[in-house]
């Protein structure tokens, strides 16, 4: 029997992939089109933003996901055609209050960060805004364009006959034999199988529920808008006071983001239009000529600490979580499937899996009589 997947995120998606790499069977559900909600809307930034105000087990997977990163690009690209486009640029940080902070951290975990003089950072981004007085600089932060990645996994798995996937057939609820989940209930009727895996992002929770089990993921909305410049207009990531401009290969410049808690809410606001174009002129003063050509609002599966879920629930055996990548998801992506498929095959998982354990983090719902 198969194993069945809920939620065609990147996280659905990769987890789907890996498996039919492996020669599983995967059914893949999808409450709409595949890849059209936070994982199309985020920005692609293959690094959390401020990496040492993290904890260890997001550092761990981050880590591990940036290594596999270019790989992953590849071997899409050979299957498929469609280029994720890993675009490596090295990201600015401006005016850090914790900058000690950083360099301690990035010295510790071994990873390229330095300060740099202001004069040696406009030369290397000469449009640059002019009231920034320090800067630290990754050289090897990438950024995945993220739309292109669940495209090109979409393709894979659709041209995979291992996968079967299944748009626009939500699913309802959980089918159960005792405790165990053996399928669930979609608007295509029961679908039965040997696992289920649960990658809804931020509508997690929502199915969850239906066991009478909280998972404290929630959806934060975040809102992003888009420039067409040159190509050679931002040579690399800026990042000062939570927002950033994000260059893509072929000159289109994304500005990002609000964190919003405004339920399922999905509608880009003026209010919201306005403080991005602020920041964007912040950052890169030229933009105030330019038109917002896009601005759209995505919903992140907010979780505590930005920790997600990875692994099997105790209370529902052959229920499987993967789910509540926050801020991080396109990072965190390649190391979280990988870790669920190595649990799942029980194989020698490749990070040590108790952080993101279920365990003791999804409460049971007080009975109601
Ligand atoms: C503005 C913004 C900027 C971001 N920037 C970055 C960044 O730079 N770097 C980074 O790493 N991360 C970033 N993120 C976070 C990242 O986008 C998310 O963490 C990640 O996309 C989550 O992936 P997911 O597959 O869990 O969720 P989603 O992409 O939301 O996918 C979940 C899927 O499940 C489906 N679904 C839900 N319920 C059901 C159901 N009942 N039945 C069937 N299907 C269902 C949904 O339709 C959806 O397609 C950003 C997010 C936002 C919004």
């Amino acid at each position: 029997m198969a194993t069945l997947v809920v939620g065609a995120g990147v996280i659905g998606l990769l987890t789907a992939w890996m498996m039919a790499e492996q020669g599983r069977a995967v059914v893949l559900l999808e409450q709409g089109e595949a890849g059209r909600e936070a994982s199309w809307a985020g920005g692609g930034i293959v690094s959390p933003l401020y990496p040492w105000r993290y904890n260890a087990a997001v550092t761990a997977l981050a880590h591990w996901s940036q290594g596999f990163y270019p790989h992953l690009a590849q071997t899409l690209l050979a299957q498929t055609a469609v280029d994720p486009q890993v675009y490596v640029t090295g990201l600015y940080w401006l005016d850090l209050e914790d900058e000690a902070v950083a360099l301690g951290w990035a010295n510790e975990q071994r990873r390229q960060l330095k300060r740099l003089a202001m004069p040696e950072v406009r030369r290397a981004v000469p449009v640059l805004g002019g009231g920034f007085t320090s800067a630290l600089h990754m050289p090897d932060v990438a950024n995945v364009r993220n739309p292109l990645l669940v495209e090109a996994l979409r393709t894979a798995l659709l041209r995979n006959p291992n996968v079967s996937l299944h748009e626009h057939n939500p699913v309802t609820g959980f089918v159960l034999d005792g405790e165990r989940v053996v399928g669930v209930a979609s608007r295509q009727g029961r679908i039965y199988a040997e696992n289920v895996v649960l990658a809804a992002g931020a509508w997690s929770a929502q199915l969850l529920h239906q066991l009478g089990l909280v998972l404290p993921v929630e959806p934060v909305k975040g809102q992003m808008i888009l420039y067409r410049c040159r190509a050679d207009f931002l040579p690399a990531i800026v990042l000062a006071k939570g927002r950033y401009a994000i260059p893509r290969r072929d000159g289109h410049v994304l500005i990002g983001s609000t964190l919003e808690h405004a339920g399922f809410d999905k509608t880009p606001t003026a209010e919201a239009l306005a403080s991005l174009k602020a920041s964007a002129v912040d950052l890169l003063p030229a933009l105030g000529k330019a038109d917002v050509i896009k601005h759209w609002a995505g919903l992140r599966p907010g979780s505590p600490d930005g920790i997600p879920f990875v692994g099997e629930l105790a209370q529902h055996p052959g229920l499987w979580l993967n789910c509540g990548h926050y801020r991080n998801g396109l990072v965190l992506a390649p190391a979280s499937c990988r870790l669920l498929v190595d649990l799942m095959n029980g194989q020698a998982p490749i990070l040590d899996p108790r952080p993101y354990s279920p365990q003791g983090r999804v409460a049971v719902l007080p009975c109601v009589e």
